[in-house]
């Protein structure tokens, strides 16, 4: 169908439908018939995703997929818990953490296990006792609740166990897109696949010793109910004080932006010494609040959707522009250095953990950076008058209070 001059079909860009030719389902009011869509659908799927459906008209096609989720994720399950991970396998954008979403039951064990990457986690149900060795042979036991974060660096070995009443669900998320919960070098496993004579030598004891041990990995496996962490810690050999906290109580931290909007906590290298390849920031945004446009120049931001809905578009050069919709459980993946923003589309709190594979948390704000230009620069650009600008925000909000 040709038509020149109808409100919805215009050959010149205008504010809000920038590309010509127009992209956007606005552009095509007069040719309805352009929508239909006739092959197989899956309307449950497609009801998560009005964004996409029917995408801003600013947006302009296409890049990568940067969504993904645990919730397509196969879970694998034991006698004890179970695991679902997202890998850079499964989501190509993915290449500087992998993600993992692990449940254990009340006593419930993830065995003695090391890998090639550093392990950082968060916390989001329930209570887990986890142990660890330092670089110099020493010892930490201790237990993290919901909000908490631990961090293991590359190759110390850990344990994780589920506590009571209701067991323990976390995110990890490793610094290496390729690293696998399958790829972890696993104790049983080194025990069964070592002449019994080396096992005998080694630990001083009879080859008979022996003679019980798994023949198969167990990685997650049921197990007691542990007794008290100060018993633990004390049969460990724990020494108080002597080795750097492995864990971070991040949702007893103060917030490093608040306003009627939300708040963001911010766990790095700065105020989390141990997490030397993982910064996490814990951004909640309440109804009608987003997180404002920006950048982070240092990493790109792996996030996890923890609570409510939300959408994001991402900025790229192209120009490329795409929006996409996130919900509980989902993934999102930004690069390094592309612009933007966040915002609660749901009504109620949107809770989402971005974490970058660094040792510290960056972030450009776009209003920050235009409140500290010549006005005059930033008039001639955008054609708005200088008068105008000043009313801008003068500095980093983080998230755009409540109006
Ligand atoms: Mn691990
Ligand atoms: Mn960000």
């Amino acid at each position: 169908m040709e038509s020149n001059d109808t409100p919805a079909h215009h050959e010149t860009p205008v504010f809000g439908d920038p590309d010509l030719p127009q992209e956007g389902e606005i552009n095509t009011a007069d040719d309805a018939a352009s929508t239909t869509m006739t092959g197989p659908q899956n309307p449950v799927i497609e009801s998560q995703f009005p964004n996409q459906m029917d995408a801003p008209a600013t947006d302009i096609s296409t890049q990568p997929f940067f969504w993904s989720s645990f919730n397509i994720s196969p879970r694998r399950v034991q006698r004890g818990g179970w695991a679902r991970e997202l890998t850079q396998q499964d989501f190509a954008i993915s290449d500087e953490i992998a993600g993992v979403n692990m449940y254990l039951e009340a006593g419930g064990i993830r065995e003695l296990h090391w890998h090639q990457t550093a392990e950082w986690a968060i916390m989001t149900r329930g209570k887990c006792r986890v142990t660890t060795l330092s670089r110099t042979g020493l010892p930490s036991v201790d237990d993290v609740e919901e909000g908490d974060l631990w961090f293991f660096p590359a190759g110390l070995p850990h344990s994780l166990q589920g506590l009571g009443p209701d067991g323990a669900e976390f995110v990890l998320a490793f610094d290496d897109g390729a690293q696998s919960e399958s790829n972890t070098l696993l104790l049983t496993d080194w025990f069964a696949h070592t002449p019994p004579e080396v096992l005998a030598k080694n630990f001083g004891v009879a080859q008979e010793v022996f003679a019980d041990i798994p023949l198969h990995n167990l990685w997650i496996f049921p197990g007691d109910e542990p007794g008290s962490l100060e018993a633990d810690q004390a049969a460990a050999g724990v020494t108080w004080g002597a080795t750097e906290a492995v864990i971070f109580r991040l949702s007893r931290s103060e917030p490093v932006r608040q306003n009627s909007g939300g708040s963001i906590k911010i766990a790095d290298s700065t105020n989390f010494p141990a997490s030397k390849t993982v910064a996490a920031a814990l951004t909640v945004l309440e109804p009608g609040s987003m997180r404002e446009l920006h950048w982070h120049p240092n990493a790109d931001e792996w996030q996890y959707y923890l609570k409510g809905q939300g959408r994001m578009t991402v900025f790229n050069t192209g120009p490329h522009a795409n929006t996409t919709d996130f919900r509980a459980g989902d993934v999102g993946v930004v690069g390094r250095n592309f612009g933007h923003y966040v915002e609660n589309t749901g009504d109620e709190q949107l809770i989402y953990i971005e974490t970058f594979k660094s040792d510290h948390y960056e972030e450009v704000s776009l209003a920050n950076w235009l409140a500290h230009l010549p006005p005059a620069l930033v008039s001639a650009h955008l054609n708005i008058p200088e008068e105008v600008l000043a009313s801008f925000p003068r500095d980093t909000q983080g998230i755009t209070p409540i109006r």
